[in-house]
């Protein structure tokens, strides 16, 4: 069983009796309802650190108005089961009250990484973002802290606030992990029905389709894009499209694609809101 945590000074005076030791710590934050994405950066955690921290945490910081902080699926009892399954050591679950007894005036913003794509179609949310993971580096003072490359932006937002903040966590980007058929794992597949769920397969179909093109030589960023958006719209229940772009390693836009540039959309399926993402060059395929 994983000891859990519920107040942020004592599982920051745990971890410090820890660290004492000469123990490394792996942190894996995630806002629960866990899946086998999660399972994989767990399992990372554990590979290269003495004891593994997983906090379950919805942040209210990083939903905007109208979003779905409130249906978000919570579940702590299976949270804490499946981390018992994968042999967590620690389980950071902490009340908003212990997060946000005063609601902070800091603002983080990185100018042209977090105003851009989710940034502009959910403004605040990376505030959000960065507001709470520099609350949990701060408390739990982790060596290492791993991100899913599902949530691209975020990962690079991480890795550019770490650096210029000079930050003592290292970062792990964790590659995407997908169902049998190809959509991508998130806790917010279980809004889907079962017909959205099959029009949501069209993201990572999408993805297969422009990856043809791509090793057939095409390299028009929009073309590509263009393909993609008429690929998606073909499919029912898709009530829009909010972005699909092509953008360098630092999510700069490009109009010749080259190998490692990245497709990043985001897709509103019924009433979920869907990403993803894929490198363009892939050698799997
Ligand atoms: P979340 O609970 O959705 O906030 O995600 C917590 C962490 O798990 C983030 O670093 C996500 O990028 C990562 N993650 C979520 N879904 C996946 C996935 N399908 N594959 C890999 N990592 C994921």
């Amino acid at each position: 069983m994983p000891t859990l945590f519920k107040k942020p000074r004592e599982i920051r005076n745990y971890l410090r009796s820890v660290k004492c030791e000469g123990k490394t710590i792996g942190f894996v934050p995630t806002m629960g309802y866990l899946h086998d994405g999660h399972r994989k950066l767990i399992r990372d955690s554990k590979v290269d650190n003495h004891m593994t921290v997983v906090s379950i945490y919805v942040n209210p910081l990083q939903f905007g108005e109208g979003e779905d902080f409130q249906s978000y699926p919570r579940d702590l009892d299976r949270d804490i089961s499946i981390c018992e399954e994968e042999g967590v050591d620690v389980v950071f679950a902490p009340g908003d009250e212990d997060m946000y007894a005063e609601m902070p005036s800091l603002r983080v913003e990185i100018p042209g990484l977090t105003d851009i794509l989710e940034g502009s179609f959910r403004p605040g949310h990376f505030n959000g973002v960065c507001i709470v993971l520099l609350k949990f580096f701060s408390i739990l003072q982790p060596d290492r802290a791993y991100f899913g490359e599902k949530d691209y932006q975020q990962l690079k937002v991480v890795q550019r606030l770490v650096k210029d903040l000079s930050l003592p966590v290292e970062i792990v980007p964790v590659p995407t992990v997908r169902d049998h058929d190809g959509l991508a794992l998130s806790s917010r597949n279980t809004y889907l029905t079962a017909e959205e769920r099959e029009s949501a397969l069209s993201l990572y179909r999408s993805f297969l389709l422009a990856e043809k093109f791509f090793k057939e030589g095409q390299r028009n960023s929009e073309l590509l894009r263009e393909t993609i958006r008429n690929f998606i719209l073909q499919h029912p229940h898709v009530n829009g499209i909010d972005y699909v772009e092509i953008r360098d390693e630092n999510l700069m836009p490009v109009e010749e694609v080259k190998e490692g540039d990245r497709i990043l959309l985001a897709v509103r399926i019924g009433k979920t809101r869907l990403i993803d993402n894929w490198r363009l060059g892939n050698e799997e395929l």
